[in-house]
């Protein structure tokens, strides 16, 4: 049975990082985020009830989902968040079991899963969890040279996430990777060994 290792870690931690680092040792690697866009990009299983419930005003006039309406409305109101993530979550469960059968004869593999902690349905998926975790100064710093997002905004979407202490408390192992791009590889060759081994 293959060993499934939940890979999480806040906005601009290193998750993206880490799991290419797995990547580069050929473990398989499921996607949630990337899984969860392409539900939402054109002709994706999401579309007609996200239309259903959010109407026209989320889409162009292509027929296109416009994310940023999306986005915004999500974050003006709560409810929104609940209905969105009631019809995302079911869909993004469903492709990630589907992509878990199919690596079956691996080892193990990676669930990249950014809201692990705060969506249990994801955790249920995997057997141990994997945090990146890097202090606040250095998780804007990376986040802000990678994306162009201002330091307000950045501390906006990092108190909107799960505090670093629970994201900790649930984890199983630790990447702490406030190093270099080398020790990051490094530490991923070591957990590497580890998890082939359990
Ligand atoms: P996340 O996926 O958690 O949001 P990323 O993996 O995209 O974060 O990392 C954020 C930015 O920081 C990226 O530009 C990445 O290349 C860089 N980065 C990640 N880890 C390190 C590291 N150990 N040293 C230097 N830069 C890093």
């Amino acid at each position: 049975m293959t060993l499934w290792i939940g890979l999480t870690g806040g906005i601009g931690s290193g998750k993206s990082q880490t799991a290419a680092e797995f990547a580069k040792l050929s473990v398989p690697h499921i996607d949630a985020d990337a899984l969860s866009r392409s539900l939402s990009a054109e002709g994706g299983a999401a579309l007609p009830p996200i239309r259903a419930a959010f109407g026209d005003g989320v889409f162009d006039s292509q027929g296109r989902l416009d994310r940023a309406a999306l986005r915004d409305e999500v974050f003006r109101r709560p409810e929104s968040k609940k209905k969105l993530e009631d019809i995302m979550l079911p869909l993004i469960l469903a492709a990630v079991k589907t992509q878990q059968q199919a690596y079956s004869a691996a080892r193990y593999g990676i669930l990249d899963v950014p809201l692990l902690i705060e969506q249990p349905a994801f955790a249920a998926l995997t057997d141990r969890i994997l945090v990146v975790d890097v202090d606040e100064a250095t998780q804007i710093r990376r986040t802000a040279e990678r994306s162009g997002l201002g330091e307000g905004e950045i501390k906006r979407i990092i108190a909107a996430q799960s505090p670093r202490r629970r994201r900790l408390l649930a984890a199983d192992d630790v990447i702490a990777n406030c190093g270099t791009l080398a020790q990051l590889g490094e530490k991923v060759r070591r957990l590497h060994g580890f998890y082939r081994e359990l």
